[in-house]
């Protein structure tokens, strides 16, 4: 028996820490870039401190520019971004970001919290946004989930990923629901493979747009509702796809 009981370790050391990490496997062996911007010196260090403790490699900048500069690193999965920057504004930098790397995932920290920030956001290319002050717990959440969702994107490996009673599987462009094979039209599929990655969270017409369609131009969305609709018509369950009215769409996993 260990002279110090288990229970009089700090919570929180590197030991206890682990159940929270970024899981080992996600992306490669390497550790998941993140950047940091955001000017607050007070937020950027402890970002820094708890991301580390995650096992990501991070970096922080407290200028748009220097972001900017930056974005062109290859290890860069994620981008936590603040709005109010002191050389441009935020949404600019992440419209710029977006368009130099359409792989990494965009998460904006605002205290601008009115639903046309938050729409502007997403509209400038963001994948998600959490308004401040926010929860530590929940950021390191959304973080994972966005691992996730990258890393089965790029990863050629054939592991379902399911939500609710669907499953697909990336590699071999196959999907389930309640263990019943769908036949899907290859835009249906990835559709469908996006909403499942994203389960139970707002995806922006702007952002099916852009990842399934492969374009910026938003003239034209009917097809997407046509795309959604058909796939409604081959779900058993079709209410498990929801609209949300000017924004986009949501599955729902309960
Ligand atoms: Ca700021």
């Amino acid at each position: 028996m260990s002279s110090v009981p288990a229970r009089n370790r700090r919570a929180g050391t590197p030991a206890e820490s682990n159940s929270d990490a970024v899981p080992g496997t996600v992306l490669s062996m390497s550790a998941v870039g993140i950047l940091i911007v955001e000017d607050d010196e007070a937020i950027s260090a402890g970002l820094e401190r708890v991301l580390d403790d995650q096992g990501y490699a991070v970096q922080r900048v407290d200028r748009g520019r220097q972001a900017l500069a930056l974005a062109e690193d290859d290890d860069l999965r994620l981008i936590l971004l603040d709005l109010g920057l002191p050389d441009m504004d935020g949404l600019d930098v992440c419209r710029s970001l977006r368009a130099s790397r359409p792989d990494v995932a965009i998460l904006i920290l605002t205290a601008r919290d009115t639903e046309l920030d938050v729409v502007a956001g997403l509209d400038a290319g963001a994948d998600d946004y959490l308004v401040k002050p926010f929860r530590l717990s929940e950021l390191l959440a959304r973080l994972r989930a966005h691992v996730r969702r990258i890393s089965s994107t790029e990863q050629d490996d054939h592991e379902p990923i399911s939500a609710g009673a669907l499953a697909v599987d990336l590699a071999a462009r196959r999907a389930w629901e309640a263990g019943t094979e769908l036949t899907l039209r290859p835009k249906e599929f990835d559709l469908l493979a996006l909403l499942v990655a994203e389960a139970g969270r707002a995806v922006t017409r702007e952002r099916i747009m852009r990842e399934v369609w492969d374009t910026e131009w938003l003239g034209a969305t009917k097809t997407l509702d046509t795309h959604i609709l058909s796939i409604r018509n081959k779900l058993r369950e079709p209410s498990v796809i929801k609209t949300l009215r000017g924004v986009g769409y949501r599955l729902d996993i309960e």
